[in-house]
């Protein structure tokens, strides 16, 4: 029987031990992490599903990965407690974009009128209305490991220091260590990508908002207005001078938000790599025994829009027949 470690509990660590478990229901499988949600990067996020701030050279894997997410939120909705919903809304922008390659994906995608994007101010040129997902990270995590516990999936706390202190009890090591992987793997491609949102209650807020500075997302009980995007910053306090701007910049655009209450503060590092991590590896201890790694992390500001994808993708790596997938 496969004895599976998987280092994390973030959105990648979760779904990977669950898509597993899904694939091989009698091998064992344990998540190992040192922090557990609703402490992660992944707690923070909206959890809109929409390619952003990530990097991948295999145009038509990722296309695959996203299109996987997109098909597997798309079930949850049914499911009252897995955090997932349909939301519509608007992205714009001061530059002409073409269409981006998801587009087919969401629903009633249609490119803005000029006189829209006017209505918005701040001299944007281009823009979409569409309806895609968000998926409450928070809840799906709390959602998915009930479904992992009660399978028999296993859970223990601890800070791994290097792949090998595993390799002696596990055959099997699926590295969803997000950020730690710069510690735990050497790994210098992966810096923070620094954002700092607010959660806010503005009931007058229908529909989501972006233009790739500022942007406004609806969860069900609060509104995520933010944001930043600070390359290589690790600094996870609250800076209150730039809450400050993200709402009077949000509000400028989005006049529903004018007099929103806050409910809370928060600064995430989106695990950005030079190139999203989906692959294997062998490695040997000591006495030459062999262990496969999998590893699946640097999804940057896309955690929550690959999750599926990539948790299919750590599955089909491990040469598990495509008719189990
Ligand atoms: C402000 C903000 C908004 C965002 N909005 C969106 C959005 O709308 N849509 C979207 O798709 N994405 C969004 N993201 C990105 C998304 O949050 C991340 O891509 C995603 O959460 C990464 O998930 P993860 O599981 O890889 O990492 P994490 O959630 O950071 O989890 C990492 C796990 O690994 C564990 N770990 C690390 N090192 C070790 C070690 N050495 N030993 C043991 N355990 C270890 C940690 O304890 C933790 O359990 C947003 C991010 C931010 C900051």
């Amino acid at each position: 029987m496969s004895n599976i470690v998987v280092i994390g509990a973030g959105i990648a660590g979760i779904s990977s031990a669950l898509s597993l478990q899904r694939s091989l229901p009698h091998a064992k499988i344990t998540i190992l992490a040192e922090k557990f949600s609703p402490h992660l990067t992944s707690d923070i996020a909206a959890g809109y599903w929409m390619p952003y701030l990530v990097s991948f050279p295999q145009p038509d894997l990722l296309n695959r990965i996203c299109r996987d997410t997109f098909e597997y939120i798309s079930s949850l909705v049914k499911k009252e407690d897995a955090g997932a919903m349909w939301q519509s809304g608007y992205d714009v922008s001061r530059e002409e974009r073409e269409v981006p390659h998801w587009a087919s994906l969401v629903k009633g995608f249609r490119r803005l009128s000029q006189e829209e994007l006017d209505g918005f101010g701040g001299g944007y040129k281009s823009g979409h209305f569409f309806t895609t997902l968000a998926l409450e990270p928070t809840t799906y995590i709390a959602y998915a490991t009930r479904e992992f516990l009660s399978k028999g999936g296993m859970i223990r706390q601890g800070r791994v220091k290097s792949l090998h202190e595993l390799t002696a009890e596990f055959d099997t090591i699926i590295n969803c260590s997000g950020l730690g992987a710069r510690d735990l793997v050497g790994d210098d491609q992966v810096s923070p990508i620094r954002g700092q949102v607010l959660r806010v209650r503005a009931p007058r807020v229908k529909h989501f908002f972006c233009d790739g500075d500022y942007y406004c997302l609806l969860n069900s009980n609060f509104v995520v207005v933010g944001g930043t995007h600070d390359e290589g910053e690790w600094d996870t306090r609250v800076n209150e001078e730039t809450a400050r701007k993200i709402m009077e910049e949000n509000v400028k655009r989005i006049p529903e938000l004018k007099g929103a209450e806050i409910i809370s503060h928060h600064v995430g590092l989106r695990p950005f790599r030079t190139s999203l991590r989906i692959e294997k590896e062998t490695i040997r201890n000591a006495e030459g025994r062999e262990t496969t790694v999998i590893h699946n992390y640097g999804h940057g500001g896309s955690g929550i829009t690959l999750f599926w994808g990539c948790a299919r993708r750590v599955v089909e790596l491990l040469d598990i027949e495509r008719s189990h997938l």
